[in-house]
């Protein structure tokens, strides 16, 4: 195919022309994510970050885990993008005589066209016409971009099939115009993510809603000369990442689909938060308030915090750094809000949520001749957390795993004093009370010489294995799961389980959200109740999908009535579908949430 000197002189302004534009489009974005505070340190550990970017960008391991069938066409559109970037740079050289791409190389490129173009039928299928399950059926920039996608494959081929002179020209052009148009389409529109999401992806923490402890030094703080806030109050707060969060946002509804509020029918909704944050930070002042532009006071309330939202996400949002934020403007700047704050006036004035003296912990502890922790004598201390503490309903389990304990020879004992864990103060965005409680533990744990330690709580599990040694560098603390020892002790035979199920009492397993998606411990208790005899159906959310029991986030004592369905009776209704006559779970919190929730 010859190229006359004007049609390579239109090929060079075009390419010039359109790279400006884009780069004008470009800054104002750029501008945008810049005007964010700083944020913490998100360039260490260069070799796991690099790693993660290569597994859920180019193996797109993420997007093909939450939704096998649309990630796998994806997958292949996504493919197209990199097979299709040398091919792009030989199209607009063609003119001036230089190929460069083997014929192996051209032939991998068209087998791939076809299953782009199988791909982007089956993503615009599933977005129009499946408009159930489709995450936004209106969505006419995603049309535009299918069918460009579309045309560049049937324009590629063709020109494969070595068309007449005249046709191939017009087929060059066509295939080149839309080349030229498409970068416009992406920073316009939600496929922005194209660019931004391997950025975002490699820019984010490495567990879910990994927070930082908030500096609350009043004398420091006084000193220093930057303003003072708490928590997420206005959209001046907002760091660069969570403002690159907003932009990256592929629209995909993965975080809303397993929301447990949503799920629920009620007002939460995390893709929209995301894009109300989009929404605010192009279109109002830096002094605007977060609550009721990004999201209301209600749908705050709603959030349980159990990182659904986050750990769906396929672009690497980071959904808990936006909600608590929010959550602790409201306990330490704005003092209303909260749903819970009676528990947290009753945590202040006993140090549990249970209205209980410390001395009915020592009196149960007494009764069942639990031993205490003794430095340079015991192992294993064994952290009861109050609802053991404190809450008659759960005491047969705790008898249980004492008599394990008992049975299995392991030197164990408790600490003599134990203060709520701080874990729902601070999911609640009450920081000063997290850490106060979280430092008279810490100076317990250190005293007691404890190095190993056993939770029944996977809020506590999590709070003191995770978020304490960011308080204290000098805790050295193994944190283990009650189900994850009983495994341990099973497996090397200290102790037997009388399989009293003999496999036919048909029974249930909730993953508690701490425990799973924060701690990734699904097989443990799993396997021990297998052991234990007992027929387990699972319900059909369960493992990395399973819904909170509503009680995250002190849901359980939520002073605020529910609008919609509440969490807790949804996922009542999971287990009764199942048909279990048994519902096992690993959390004593999830426990009392659903025995409540009756049914
Ligand atoms: S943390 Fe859970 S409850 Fe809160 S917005 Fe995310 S998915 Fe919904
Ligand atoms: S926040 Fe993430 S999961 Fe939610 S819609 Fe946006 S890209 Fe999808």
């Amino acid at each position: 195919m010859e190229f006359a000197i004007w049609e390579q002189a239109l090929v060079v302004v075009l390419v010039l022309a359109t790279t400006t534009i884009f780069a004008l489009a470009l800054k104002p974005r750029i501008e945008l994510i810049l005007a964010g505070k700083s944020d913490r340190v998100r360039t260490d550990d260069l070799g796991r970050r690099l790693w993660v970017t290569f597994k859920e960008v180019l193996l797109q391991t993420r997007v093909i885990g939450g939704r096998p069938v649309a990630g796998a066409m994806h997958a292949a559109v996504f493919g197209g993008f990199i097979f299709f970037g040398a091919e792009t740079v030989e199209h607009f050289l063609k003119p001036f005589g230089v190929h460069f791409i083997p014929p192996f190389y051209k032939g991998i490129v068209a087998v791939w066209a076809v299953l782009v173009s199988i791909g982007i039928l089956g993503l615009a299928y599933r977005r129009f016409v499946m408009v159930k399950i489709s995450p936004d059926p209106k969505s006419y920039s995603s049309g535009f971009v299918a069918l460009l996608i579309l045309l560049l494959m049937v324009t590629f081929l063709y020109a494969q099939a070595d068309p007449p002179a005249g046709l191939a020209k017009a087929n060059w052009w066509l295939h080149a115009l839309i080349i030229i148009v498409f970068p416009h389409l992406i920073v316009r529109s939600k496929h922005f993510h194209i660019l931004m999401a391997p950025i975002d992806i490699f820019f984010r923490t490495e567990r879910l809603a990994d927070l930082k402890p908030l500096n609350l030094d009043i004398e420091e703080l006084e000193a220093s000369e930057e303003e003072v806030t708490f928590g997420l109050e206005t959209l001046a707060d907002l760091s660069w990442k969570q403002r690159m969060d907003f932009l990256t946002c592929v629209e995909c509804k993965r975080c809303t689909e397993n929301c447990p509020a949503n799920l629920a029918g009620q007002e939460l909704d995390p893709r929209g938060f995301i894009l109300a944050g989009r929404a605010s930070i192009t279109d109002l002042e830096t002094d605007a308030p977060a609550i009721g532009n990004i999201l209301s006071e209600t749908a705050l309330g709603q959030c349980t915090t159990c990182g659904a939202c986050e750990d769906n996400c396929p672009v690497g949002i980071e959904h808990l750094q936006v909600l608590m934020g929010a959550k602790q403007a409201q306990a330490l700047a704005l003092g209303t809000g909260m749903v819970a704050d009676d528990f947290l006036k009753t945590v202040e004035l006993r140090g549990n949520p249970f209205e209980q003296p410390a001395s009915a912990r020592t009196k149960l502890i007494e009764e069942l001749e639990i031993p205490y922790f003794e430095d340079g004598k015991t192992d294993l201390l064994m952290w009861l957390g109050c609802v053991w503490s404190y809450n008659p309903d759960n005491r047969r389990s705790l008898e249980a795993m004492v008599q394990i304990l008992k049975a299995s020879g392991v030197s164990f004992g408790v600490l003599k004093e134990e203060s709520c864990s701080g874990h729902h103060s601070r999911r609640q965005g009450e920081e000063m009370q997290f850490q106060t409680l979280a430092e008279e533990n810490i100076e317990r744990l250190k005293a007691a010489g404890a190095k190993k330690m056993v939770a029944p709580c996977p809020h506590c599990l999590h709070t003191i294995g995770r978020e304490y040694g960011t308080l204290d560098d000098e805790l050295e603390l193994e944190v283990m799961h009650h189900s994850e020892l009983i495994e341990e002790l099973l497996s090397s035979g200290k102790i037997r389980l009388r399989a009293n199920g003999n496999g036919k009492v048909p029974a249930t397993y909730h993953d508690p959200c701490y425990l799973g998606r924060f701690e990734d411990v699904y097989d443990a208790p799993r396997d021990v109740i297998r052991q234990a005899g007992l027929k387990v159906t699972e319900m059909e959310r369960h493992r990395q999908r399973a819904v909170c029991c509503g009680g995250g986030g002190a849901g359980f004592a939520r002073q605020t009535e529910e609008e919609g369905t509440r969490v807790d009776q949804m996922r009542k209704n999971h287990v009764k579908e199942t048909g279990a006559k048994l519902l096992v779970t690993g959390c004593p919190e999830c426990k009392m949430m659903l025995d409540a929730a009756g049914g």
